[in-house]
């Protein structure tokens, strides 16, 4: 159950140590939004920016989280959608869907390559640098697409 229907949303640098209930903080420094769970059990929910995580969208007035927020790794299990500082309650999560969500994640993750160059410094964790020889063979394998691709 939705008892947070209405979120207000907040512009932060960083999270306040206590969120609010019914207010989603959204931090572009580290593209990431956090709330608290929509249902009212008091979980955090922290959701990152990432082109295999979420997307948010401002349109000047309100704010929209895409995909779905689904805590099923939470108590309540919730599970619903944030759109025009909204929440959508959608159905609840079958085991079927958890597991496949959960395999979706890793290979999307796993298939997903940060582009080299990238400015890292905006990360809440940096990522460990690659070791120079896999940058030099990740650069060559460019090269060699680029180098077929004008031919
Ligand atoms: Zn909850």
């Amino acid at each position: 159950m939705i008892r947070y229907i209405h979120l207000e949303h907040e512009f932060v640098e960083n999270f306040p140590d206590c969120l609010q209930r019914g207010v989603i903080y959204i931090s572009m420094q580290y593209a990431t939004a956090s709330h608290l769970c929509c249902c009212g059990c008091g979980a955090e929910v922290v959701t990152p920016f990432s082109p295999t995580d979420w997307k948010m969208t401002f349109d000047g007035e309100s704010i929209s989280l895409w995909p779905s927020i689904g805590n099923w790794n939470l108590k309540c299990r919730s599970h619903y959608i944030l759109r025009d500082n909204r929440a959508c309650e959608s159905a609840p999560w079958t085991l079927e869907q958890i597991e496949a969500e959960r395999r979706r994640d890793r290979s999307a993750k796993a298939s997903y390559s940060k582009p080299i160059g990238l400015d890292s410094s905006t990360l809440p964790l940096p990522l460990p640098p690659l070791p120079s020889s896999e940058i030099r063979e990740r650069k060559g394998i460019l090269h060699s697409f680029f180098g077929w691709w004008n031919r």
